[in-house]
């Protein structure tokens, strides 16, 4: 279930610390260490999906179940404006953690540019 040189893995078994926004036994949210906008949390599957690219039938239960809490973080983060929900997916997109994670960016007005 966890992959041992995964730094998300490790932020679930607590070997890493961070500053937690919501947790269940399926998934962790937590604030990410460099914020791009004043509300940034990472809301992972505890179980290890390198990526978007890995989801399919049997494991894309987890995805909806994340998608059903996120409401919820933005609005415990007051995100009442509107917030964005970024998944970056391989290397042209500059994944640089392989563990399937959701960016919810809020707080501010956010730039039309997606890319
Ligand atoms: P990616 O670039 O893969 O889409 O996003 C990975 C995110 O994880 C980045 O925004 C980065 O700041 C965040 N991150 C990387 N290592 C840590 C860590 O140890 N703790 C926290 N809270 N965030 C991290
Ligand atoms: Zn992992």
């Amino acid at each position: 279930m966890f992959i041992t040189d995964c730094i998300f893995c490790k932020i679930i078994k607590g070997e890493i610390p961070s500053k937690k926004a919501y947790e269940d036994d399926k998934i962790l949210a937590f604030y990410d260490i460099n914020p791009q906008a004043p509300v940034h949390v990472l809301v992972i599957p505890k179980a290890h999906i390198p990526s978007v690219d890995a989801i399919n039938e049997e494991n894309c239960g987890i995805v909806s179940h994340i998608f059903t809490k996120i409401p919820q973080i933005a609005k415990e983060n007051k995100l009442d404006g509107g917030y964005r929900v970024i998944s970056n997916c391989g290397d042209n997109a500059c994944q640089s953690v392989k563990h399937l994670h959701f960016h919810i960016l809020g707080g501010k007005q956010l730039s039309e540019n997606m890319a």
